[in-house]
């Protein structure tokens, strides 16, 4: 049967021709078998589909996922770098007022160790790859654990600081805690190059900025020990605050310098006027700290 002959007849209208169409059994049988193959794939590709369609659905959820850790992530590595900042904020502080205290030259102690986890670029554009997401939890572990550490030291320390407070409250009240004129620091403390000779010189003090005529006020009880002209300096006068700490004030206006040898002071009283008379180049006060003789940086003992 399968192999018989078929004819099929096709008459076409009105014209009285046929058309014979020749059929081997086979073929229905033939078609009929791939067009089941054909269902049959069709339904192992839904299947297929269905479980990719699932696939990448839960692909999304991870994504996501992923996407709120890393800005977690971000976001704790942005609130430990300013953690880290307030520390050493703190510790600073706490070393300046240990130097007032302690009326020592400023040394360079142990200040908080930890690093901030150094933003590298990746972490600057809020882009974290798999693989530095890990890196960077792993710096933040270690980072949290050094943070610890110092914020531990930084409370001992502080502890003992408060002890030296409390017995050394005199010493405090000595202390030039403030800017003795109120303009900006020009030129700081220490190696500069001089604009008189072009050579590198030490600078002594700081050069605070301002208009001539602006107040100079004594930054802490004292006792003038000089007041009086000095070739390089000018009209100058020179402050004892007691416990070896002097300060000294130059370059100010003549008829203004409003104190004498021996006169005492308390923190705040205006002692002259700023000007430019000595070797300068315009008006500014050049304003020293010495410990027992020795000049020291006047910016460590500034507040604030
Ligand atoms: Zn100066």
């Amino acid at each position: 049967m399968i192999f018989r002959k078929y004819h099929i007849v096709v008459f076409k209208d009105r014209q009285g021709q046929c058309r014979k169409l020749q059929l081997r059994g086979w073929l229905p049988i033939t078609i009929g078998l791939v067009l089941t193959a054909m269902l049959g794939v069709n339904v192992y590709l839904f299947k297929y589909y269905r479980e990719f369609n699932t696939v990448e659905r839960s692909l999304n959820i991870s994504e996501k996922t992923v996407q709120d850790q890393n800005i977690q992530l971000l976001s704790l590595h942005q609130k430990l770098q300013g953690l880290e900042k307030d520390l050493t904020r703190v510790s600073e502080f706490d070393a300046r007022l240990r130097d007032m205290i302690s009326l020592k030259a400023p040394k360079d102690e142990a200040r908080p160790t930890a690093v901030g986890g150094s933003p590298e670029p990746d972490f600057a554009k809020n882009y974290l790859p798999f693989h530095r997401q890990e890196l960077l939890a792993r710096k933040l572990n270690a980072f949290l654990a050094q943070l610890a550490s110092d914020a531990k030291m930084e409370k001992a320390r502080q502890e003992e600081l408060f002890q030296m407070v409390k017995s050394n409250q005199g010493v405090l009240e000595a202390v030039p805690s403030m800017l003795p004129a109120n303009g900006w620091v020009s030129s700081g403390f220490g190696p500069r190059l001089s604009q008189f000779t072009g050579k590198e010189e030490e600078h002594l003090g700081v050069d605070i900025s301002c208009l001539a005529g602006t107040p100079v006020l004594a930054p802490a009880p004292g006792r003038a020990i000089f007041a009086g002209w000095d070739d390089s300096f000018g009209w100058t006068v020179i402050i004892s605050h007691g416990f070896g700490l002097t300060t000294r004030y130059s370059h100010m206006k003549n008829a203004a310098v409003k104190i004498k040898v021996g006169q005492m002071v308390g923190r705040g009283e205006q002692i002259g006027e700023v000007g430019s008379t000595g070797r300068t180049t315009g008006p500014h006060l050049h304003y020293e700290v010495r410990l027992s003789g020795v000049p020291v940086n006047p910016m460590r003992y500034i507040i604030g």
